[in-house]
């Protein structure tokens, strides 16, 4: 005999977990299921341990979608101020590192806490290790095959979140369903991401592993102030995983090494006052010692400024403000913070978050074809698009 509830939301992820609060203060039966021994394990590993669980400055603009108004609705009506306001109701301590973005105090464990609390609260249950086996959807509802028998919804909430980091539990799950029911999903990526570099420049900076400095990272005609960090394999830091989510193969990418810097007037007040200086000693005092010396070796005459002519002042400015990085590619899903791409937002009500094609069927969350940037977005969505589902199933 089935198990019946009102509402049965795939994923006890963030966007999960969010509409089944909501559905469940409406009084609607609320079931939960997640393949995954524990809840909110992404919650859990988030911002460092302390999830930087929103942005103050959320906005469509920090989304990327091949639709790029569908957030506009649910990022409305459910804003910052409004999750701030149950974190302050559940006594979490929290701050504001830079650019608007919220942390924990002490620990992503008490966001996790908090939303299992309020689905307490509302009287929704919560099955983990629990593996969906198959849906079909009949005149009445769906009927959901699982490891622990069958469930039989009103309201089917997918919420399984995207591909990155399969170690946690990602799966392609969700883009199944939505198939399924006959709705489209827009090729996938991983986003904010690192990249990797080959051939001449992985050659080059290898060894530069650790450095980090600032930069203005700009491909396809976004830019991100930041700073960027390389790796072993190449380049990541907030400025790159940025950009990653513009990038794809092949795609000309650049880094402003002197943001906020005119370059070539910086080098003809260098030439005047310090011409003696080599042009390395310069250099590392407006970034790390280390960078400046292995651009000296490679790209910028290394020679005493004096010695550059107007020519050469002008090469090495446009080179330091327009620096071309030859990415080969990214680290991919295993260390992706993101997927872009996903279900199709144009066949999805972007008030409701209800299929167009499926009465009854949702999709919130990373599942969606809706990726914000770095810095608390992808949570302030995961929330939004939960609510608002979790408002109307
Ligand atoms: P998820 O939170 O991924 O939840 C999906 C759930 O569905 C999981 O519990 C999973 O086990 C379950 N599931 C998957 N497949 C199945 C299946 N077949 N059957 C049953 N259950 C299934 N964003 C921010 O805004 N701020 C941050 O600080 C931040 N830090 C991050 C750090 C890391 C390392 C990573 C990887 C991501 C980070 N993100 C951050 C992004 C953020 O975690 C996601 O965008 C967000 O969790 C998406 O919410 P979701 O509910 O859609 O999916």
């Amino acid at each position: 005999t089935p198990q019946h509830c009102d509402v049965l939301v795939i994923g006890a992820g963030a966007a999960g977990l969010m509409c089944a609060l909501t559905a469940g203060r409406r009084g609607r039966v609320v079931q939960v299921i997640d393949h995954a021994n524990k809840p909110g394990k992404k919650i859990l590993m988030s911002g460092g341990g302390r999830c930087n669980f929103t942005n103050t400055g959320t906005s469509a603009a920090n989304f990327i979608s091949a639709n790029p108004h569908f957030c506009k609705s649910a990022l409305a009506r459910y804003t910052p101020a409004d999750f701030i306001e149950m974190v302050e109701r559940h006594r979490i301590a929290w701050h504001e590192k830079e650019l608007g973005q919220l942390f924990c105090d002490i620990s992503s464990k008490l966001i996790v806490r908090m939303l299992l609390d309020e689905c307490q609260q509302a009287a929704v249950r919560i099955r983990t290790d629990c593996a969906v086996e198959g849906i079909e959807r009949g005149a009445d509802g769906f009927r959901v095959r699982t490891g622990h028998g069958l469930f039989h919804c009103a309201s089917l909430v997918i919420a399984s979140g995207g591909l990155s980091i399969p170690s946690m539990g990602a799966s392609g799950f969700g883009y199944e369903v939505a198939r399924q029911f006959g709705h489209a999903v827009l090729p996938t990526r991983a986003g904010l991401v690192p990249l990797t570099l080959s051939g001449r420049h992985q050659e080059r900076l290898a060894d530069l592993s650790g450095v980090a400095l600032p930069v203005e990272a700009r491909c396809n005609g976004q830019a991100f102030r930041n700073f960027m960090l390389l790796t072993h394999r190449g380049v990541s830091g907030p400025a790159i995983l940025q950009i990653s989510s513009y990038w794809q193969p092949g795609d000309d990418l650049r880094l402003d090494l002197l943001p906020g810097h005119d370059p070539l007037q910086w080098l003809r007040d260098m030439k005047r006052e310090r011409g003696t200086s080599e042009l390395r000693t310069v250099l590392a005092e407006v970034m790390p010692k280390r960078m400046a010396q292995r651009l000296c070796e490679h790209w910028l005459p290394d020679r005493p400024v004096r010695q550059l002519d107007e020519p050469q002042l002008k090469q090495a400015a446009a080179l330091l403000a327009d620096f071309p990085l030859v990415a080969s590619g990214t680290e991919g899903y295993r260390t992706a913070e993101v997927t872009l791409g996903g279900v199709d937002t144009r066949q999805v009500s972007s008030s409701t978050l209800e299929s167009r094609q499926v009465p009854g069927l949702y999709f919130v969350g990373e599942v969606l074809d809706v990726t914000g940037w770095l810095g608390g977005y992808n949570f302030q969505w995961a929330w939004a698009s939960g609510h608002a589902a979790g408002q109307a199933a």
